[in-house]
């Protein structure tokens, strides 16, 4: 193990902070200096759009770490410091403020930001993002004040939103550019699934349309118009459309930069002594055989960590089955792997979907590919295992729930 230096990780969320607890926790000596652009401390950001947003878990709980836990483990950590420039040839990183922060080793974890919503009157006061704990503080009090909300976008950000709006009262609209609700992460099975149940909690799908205008009066949003040409009377917009990684500075030093920072199997970029973690990071998956950019908390949460034992010079390795999960109303779930379309050629159940308790399977020539399980728990690392494996199941014992999913292992 290297015995100093100086080990600077760019971006102070999830990712960045768990491998800056790696480093130390793996008895690393040297400076350890963590930058981040936002004025807080590192957070975690699953509870912006559920606990935190609909007022049921206190501000304190969504910290990563203490306060007093940086100085008490000699971390560095610099907040409201955005990195403006990489230069890799003197190992110096530039700061917004014009100070210099050299390295030896670097870790970029500057995860994604909202894609924005590019239609005449996007900018308008009262269309809303969501990604940082002041988001979602803004938005909580917008939907606590009620009135028609209208969501772009009927990804994982959008539903979430769309419960916690109608938690709150609101009458809501999710407008949709695809046939369906999560079609992309999920496939139509699961995302019709989940239509049905916001629909059943009294919300509004316009599907086959985007938002291509937004209308003010006074200064204030009244409308949107979607491709369709219908007007929906809206007092908040909030836009989910997806994130795009925060790759801008890696990018102009250099580094290849394919749908994120592209890293190799021990999330070392094309530099070898800089590293990708978490958001940010196009990186190989062993297990998948393909590089993957996941967005997803688990991923930062593992990521950080393998990152910090590589740049210690251990053997670390990014063989995680991807992992989700996602509360909306009464119905929490979790899943793992990636079902997306093309990906699987049947969907089969174990349990009562009629009930929302069952766990779905995504197969492909008979092995398991994904699963989720809704309702049902302590059965995700078992599926896991069945991802892991990769070969052809019993379909009749996988979708018999007195058979454990244990018993279907190789
Ligand atoms: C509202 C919301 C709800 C979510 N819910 C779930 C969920 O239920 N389940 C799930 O699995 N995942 C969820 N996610 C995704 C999960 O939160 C992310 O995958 C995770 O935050 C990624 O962590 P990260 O550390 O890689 O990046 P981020 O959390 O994006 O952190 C990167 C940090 O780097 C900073 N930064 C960027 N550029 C610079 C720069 N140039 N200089 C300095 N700092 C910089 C950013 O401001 C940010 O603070 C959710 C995300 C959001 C926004």
């Amino acid at each position: 193990m290297p015995a100093g230096g100086t080990y600077v990780i760019v971006g102070a969320s999830l990712a960045g902070a768990k491998a800056a607890e790696t480093l130390r926790a793996e008895g690393f000596a040297g400076s350890v200096v963590l930058i981040g652009d936002e004025e807080e401390r590192p957070y975690e950001r699953p509870p912006l759009s559920k606990g935190y947003l609909l007022g049921n878990e206190e501000r304190d709980s969504i910290f990563v770490h203490e306060p007093g836990w940086y100085t008490e483990h000699g971390v560095d950590l610099r907040l409201g410091s955005a990195v403006s420039a990489l230069d890799r040839a003197s190992r110096q990183l530039m700061l917004a403020d014009g100070t210099a922060v050299g390295y030896d080793r670097l870790l970029i974890a500057t995860g994604a930001a909202p894609r924005r919503l590019q239609a005449p009157g996007a900018d308008t006061d009262g269309v809303r993002y969501l990604r940082t704990v002041g988001d979602s503080e803004r938005l909580g009090a917008a939907l606590r004040a009620g009135g028609r909300v209208v969501i772009a976008g009927a990804g994982w950000i959008g539903l979430e939103t769309a419960a916690a709006a109608r938690h709150y009262g609101c009458e809501v609209t999710v407008v949709e550019p695809e046939a369906g609700a999560l079609y992309r992460s999920v496939g139509p099975e699961l995302g019709d699934f989940y239509a049905s149940l916001h629909r059943s909690h009294g919300v509004t799908f316009r599907f086959g349309e985007g938002v291509s205008e937004l209308r003010a009066a006074g200064g204030r949003i009244h409308e949107v118009i979607t491709s369709a040409g219908t007007r929906v009377p809206a007092d908040v917009v909030v836009v989910g459309i997806g994130a795009v990684p925060n790759a801008a500075f890696a990018a102009e030093a250099g580094l290849e930069v394919d749908n994120g920072i592209v890293a190799d199997e021990a999330l070392r970029t094309s530099d070898p002594d800089i590293f990708a973690a978490g958001d940010v990071a196009s990186a190989f998956n062993p297990l998948l055989g393909r590089r993957i950019r996941v967005e997803h908390w688990a991923n930062a949460l593992t990521q950080g960590p393998v990152a910090a034992r590589s740049m210690l010079g251990q053997r670390a390795s990014n063989d995680l089955v991807p992992y989700f999960y996602s509360d909306q109303y009464d119905l929490g779930m979790e899943a793992a792997g990636l079902p997306e379309p093309g990906s699987y050629d049947d969907v089969v159940y174990r349990g009562d979907t009629r009930a929302s308790e069952f766990i779905a399977f995504w197969l492909n020539d008979g092995a398991v590919v994904a699963g989720m399980n809704i309702n049902v728990w302590d059965v995700n690392e078992d599926i896991q295992a069945l991802i892991r494996a990769g070969t052809p199941v019993d379909p009749a014992r996988l979708t018999d729930p007195d058979v454990p999913l244990a018993d279907l292992l190789p």
